[in-house]
């Protein structure tokens, strides 16, 4: 039996033995009560890592950013955030249905800021005749930019901008840990100046379950109670927290290796390796959809994004064997 090679997401992973073990021996008790301790320690963790007051626990990376974003920006307010953001294109419209936020974006090359662009766009207190915007969204990584890290020039001048105009600033890091070890910089230095800051565990990290919010305490609690109003408070979740510390201690810096698999890759695939900040390659290939299926039949999964776009993703359940499949399969497709 050959088994499956799936590039698909850094979402398929499995939790290992060892995380499992972790899950099973975890210290629980009633989160909605505040009385789970493994819980109370992650979010904790996570807050001081990101140097943030407060952590809040939620089951996904969207509703992690849903709860940030209604906390900077009000009903009939704008957030502003490119093109091809998971906020704007991949939450399936929850900043609307849930919020009465309106969006406006602007187009991004491999989802890289766009200062100009941002300035040109924001409209601060604009009054009885256009939506007013509240804040800015900023996505690293960048996913459907291929995984790409924000330039720190230019976050920093994003952050420049939206305080001189008293603007809110989210950041979806569901991909943070990647910027982190791919830049050197730390994920203090990477969530600083951000108001509300969103981390995946269930992306690169391999948990099964899980993100966090951090922020300041008050936004946390008010966080805290949204999240109750929108059926997310759960009760002995330590149990999934716990995979989420696990992670933390012993999943980090290997994404390195995500790293480096996705560069040979890319290599071998005829995609400059130059494209490849983290554990992201994009293929621009004819016809997407048929390097999907007829991969597929030979075991390696893959995404089409669009009609032209491959996007092949290295994740702790693909090790360098798996790479050397996946590049005998896919080089004569592509
Ligand atoms: C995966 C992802 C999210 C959140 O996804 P969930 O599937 O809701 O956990 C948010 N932002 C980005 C950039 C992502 O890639």
């Amino acid at each position: 039996m050959t088994t499956v090679v799936d590039l698909r997401s850094d979402t398929v992973t499995k939790p290992t033995p060892a995380m499992r073990a972790a899950m099973a021996e975890a210290d629980v008790g009633d989160d909605v009560y505040g009385e789970d301790p493994t819980v109370n320690a992650l979010e904790a963790e996570v807050a001081d890592l990101l140097g943030h007051e407060a952590g809040l626990f939620v089951p996904s990376g969207s509703l992690g950013n849903q709860l940030g974003i209604r906390l900077l920006v009000a009903p009939g307010r704008e957030l502003v955030c490119d093109s091809l953001a998971h906020v704007a294109r991949a939450e399936l419209g929850a900043a609307a249905v849930f919020s009465g936020i309106t969006f406006r974006t602007w187009r991004a090359t491999r989802g890289v800021l766009d200062v100009g662009a941002i300035t040109e766009l924001i409209a601060p207190n604009a009054g009885p005749y256009l939506v007013s915007t509240a804040a800015i969204a900023v996505e690293n990584t960048h996913n459907f930019g291929g995984g790409t890290v924000q330039p720190v020039q230019r976050v920093r001048a994003v952050i420049e901008l939206a305080r001189s105009h008293g603007l809110g600033l989210h950041l979806d890091g569901a991909r943070l840990w990647n910027a982190h070890v791919a830049s050197g910089l730390s994920l203090r230095e990477l969530a600083a100046g951000f108001d509300t800051a969103s981390v995946c565990l269930s992306k690169g990290l391999g948990a099964p379950v899980g993100s966090v919010l951090v922020s300041t305490a008050q936004r946390i609690a008010d966080a805290r109670v949204w999240r109750k109003r929108y059926g997310a408070g759960m009760r002995q979740s330590g149990i999934l927290a716990a995979a989420g510390r696990y992670a933390l201690t012993h999943h980090v810096q290997r994404l390195a290796e995500d790293h480096t698999r996705a560069r040979r890759l890319a290599s071998a695939l005829g995609a400059d390796p130059a494209t490849v900040d983290t554990n992201m390659v994009v293929l621009d290939a004819a016809e997407a959809s048929t390097v999907v299926a007829e991969a597929r039949e030979q075991d390696v999964l893959v995404s089409a994004l669009g009609p032209r776009f491959l996007r092949l993703v290295t994740h702790l359940d693909v090790d360098d064997d798996a790479i050397d499949r996946a590049i005998d399969v896919l080089a004569p497709l592509v």
